[in-house]
This record gives structure tokens, C-alpha cells and sequence, in this order.
């Protein structure tokens, strides 16, 4: 038997998912996290890995659907450019669309903005048994709104509660909330695709040199791209305070967007594989009432042909 057969699929794909993630236990630095690390791997075995990935995961997400216990929560943060959305569409290509929902969070609109931060988070939760990708998150609120304070200016909320400590409040109550999903059965992984502020110039630059790719180009992201330190700045702080056992983060390197996606589908493929998904079993009652229905339609197959030969 080769090694590989006697290791668990957790086990087996652990290089690619451990030395990224962080859980809350020890110190963190964004700063030693490498954006274009490939974990040993060349292109073409990351393919090979990638598209293993694609197909485990469409066998699991059956299973979790037809057990209807657990429900996945997927949440993707990144710069622009980072290749949120391709890595979402490249991870989940093959799997059973009816299965997942992806919810782009956007600027919140005036009816988000009447109701607190985590409401519109909550309304887009996945049911049991499904996956919800969040394409940006609540963790916007801790990064985007951080960043610009003319942003938190316009929530309306009421000045007496802006405080100094407004951040490390919002880490402890996203915290709080992401618990409280776990503990209903809600397995949350969460991904920063960490991409170099090079990288981000030469993808900005393709944008705007590929007329095909011309529309992803947004004025504003040049904005944000001045503001790069401070955004990194957030980053870090908000990771800190809100990786946990619970939740998890993973620093996804996202130079190379073919390693990115290793990363992803196989941090998502390990945490499946420790559910331990199967089939509902059909109980003895069920069995010996299938064994009878079986029975009627095979003899329906039988009188037809009786009245045919007639
Ligand atoms: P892409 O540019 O790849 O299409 P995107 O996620 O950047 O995807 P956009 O429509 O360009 O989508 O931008 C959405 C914008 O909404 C981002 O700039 C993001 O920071 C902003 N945003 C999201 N949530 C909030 C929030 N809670 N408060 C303020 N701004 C937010
Ligand atoms: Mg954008």
C-alpha cells in the first residue's frame, strides 16, 4: 500500500492548509505570511491537486446536504484584485449549484444601514445541510470602515457609542457571533487572500491593457491601493483578535493564483473530511417497505407485458 493510502485526507493535505492558518493560539505577524509561497509545488502538480479537490468536494457537499445537520460558511477577504472571485469560481466549479449560495457584500445599503452591522451577515447565513460563501463580509466593517472614518461618520449610529475601543468592540462581538454559529453547527472557514502590493499593480495594469478585462478596472480601487499600509495595518489587527478554534483564518499566499486555490479547496476538503459526512441510513421499517414498493414496481413491468401479448 502506498504511504498515502494509510493517511486520512485531513492528513494528507495538512501541508497545505497548517502553515497558513491561524486558529488564535500563539503571536501573529501578516508581515512574515509570504504572498508568493507555493508550498514545494510546481503548476502543474497544484492542477492535479486543484481538480482532486473539486471532485472530493462535490462528493461531500452531497453528503451534507442529504444529512442536513451541519452548514458551511465560507468568508473571503482580500485587496482588490486578489482574486476573490476567480478562486470562488474556481474551487467550486463542479459542485452542485443548488447546494451553495455566494452573497457579494457591497457598500450597505440605507435599509442595512438602519439595522446593526451583523444583520445583514445573518440574513444571508446558509440553511443546514448547505454551503454560503461571503464574498467580502462583516469583516469589512473592520477594515474598509476602519480605514476611512468618514464611513463610520455615515452608519448612524449614535455618537455617544463611537468610541475608541469601536474596534476592539467589533472584533469581540463578530467573535461572539461566529461562536454562536459553531456551536449551532455551523463550520466556518475564513480566507485572506494575501496578494504582494506588486502583484496587485500588474494585475491592475492587465485590467486596463486586456480590453476583455477592462470592465474589472474600478477608479476607486486606485484610491484604495494609497491606502495600502493602512489597510495591512487592519488586516493585521483584525486577524489577531478574531482567528479562533472556532474560526479559523488562512492566510492564503495570492501571488500565484494556482497555489491560492490549492490552498482554499484543500483547507475546505480537510475540515469536511473531519465531519465524517455520510448518507442518512435507512432504518429496517423503511428497508423492508422499499423491498415491497421495489416489488409493485417491478410486477407493474410484468402486467403491461401480459396486456401487451394479449
Ligand atoms: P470586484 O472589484 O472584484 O468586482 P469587489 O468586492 O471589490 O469585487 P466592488 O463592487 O468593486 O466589489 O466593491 C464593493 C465595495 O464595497 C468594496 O470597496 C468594499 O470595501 C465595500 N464594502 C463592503 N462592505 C462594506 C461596508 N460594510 N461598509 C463600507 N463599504 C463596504
Ligand atoms: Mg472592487
Amino acid at each position: 500500500m502506498g504511504k498515502q493510502s494509510s493517511q486520512s485526507l485531513a492528513d494528507q493535505l495538512k501541508p497545505y492548509v497548517a502553515p497558513f492558518r491561524y486558529d488564535g493560539t500563539g503571536e501573529f505577524h501578516l508581515k512574515s505570511h509570504k504572498t508568493n509561497e507555493r508550498g514545494g509545488l510546481d503548476k502543474e502538480k497544484g492542477e492535479k491537486i486543484i481538480e482532486a479537490n473539486r471532485k472530493r468536494l462535490s462528493d461531500f457537499q452531497e453528503k451534507l446536504y442529504a444529512q442536513d445537520r451541519w452548514s458551511l460558511l465560507l468568508i473571503f477577504q482580500g485587496m482588490d484584485a486578489a482574486g476573490k472571485d476567480s478562486a470562488i469560481k474556481s474551487v467550486f466549479d463542479g459542485v452542485d449549484p443548488q447546494g451553495c449560495e455566494v452573497t457579494a457584500f457591497k457598500v450597505p445599503s440605507s435599509k442595512e444601514l438602519d439595522h446593526d452591522f451583523l444583520w445583514r451577515a445573518a440574513i444571508a447565513l446558509p440553511e443546514r445541510g448547505r454551503i454560503g460563501i461571503f464574498n467580502r463580509s462583516h469583516y469589512e466593517e473592520c477594515t474598509v470602515v476602519r480605514v476611512h472614518p468618514e464611513i463610520l461618520a455615515r452608519q448612524k449610529l449614535p455618537p455617544k457609542l463611537i468610541t475608541r475601543d469601536i474596534w476592539r468592540e467589533r472584533f469581540e462581538d463578530i467573535s461572539c457571533f461566529e461562536r454562536h454559529l459553531a456551536r449551532n453547527g455551523t463550520v466556518i472557514l475564513k480566507f485572506f487572500l494575501n496578494v504582494s502590493k506588486e502583484e496587485q499593480r500588474a494585475r491592475f495594469l492587465d485590467r486596463l491593457e486586456q480590453p476583455s478585462k477592462n470592465w474589472k478596472f474600478n477608479m476607486g480601487d486606485i484610491a484604495e491601493r494609497k491606502l495600502w499600509a493602512k489597510y495591512q495595518a487592519a488586516y493585521q489587527d483584525m486577524i489577531h483578535h478574531t482567528g479562533t478554534r472556532h474560526s479559523p483564518w488562512h492566510i492564503v499566499p495570492a501571488d500565484h493564483k494556482w497555489f491560492a486555490r490549492v490552498v482554499i479547496g484543500s483547507t475546505i476538503v480537510a475540515a469536511l473530511d473531519k465531519l465524517d459526512l455520510h448518507f442518512p441510513k435507512v432504518d429496517k421499517a423503511d428497508k423492508s417497505e422499499f423491498k415491497l414498493v421495489r416489488q409493485a414496481l417491478l410486477d407493474e413491468d410484468k402486467s403491461r407485458a401480459v396486456k401487451k401479448s394479449k
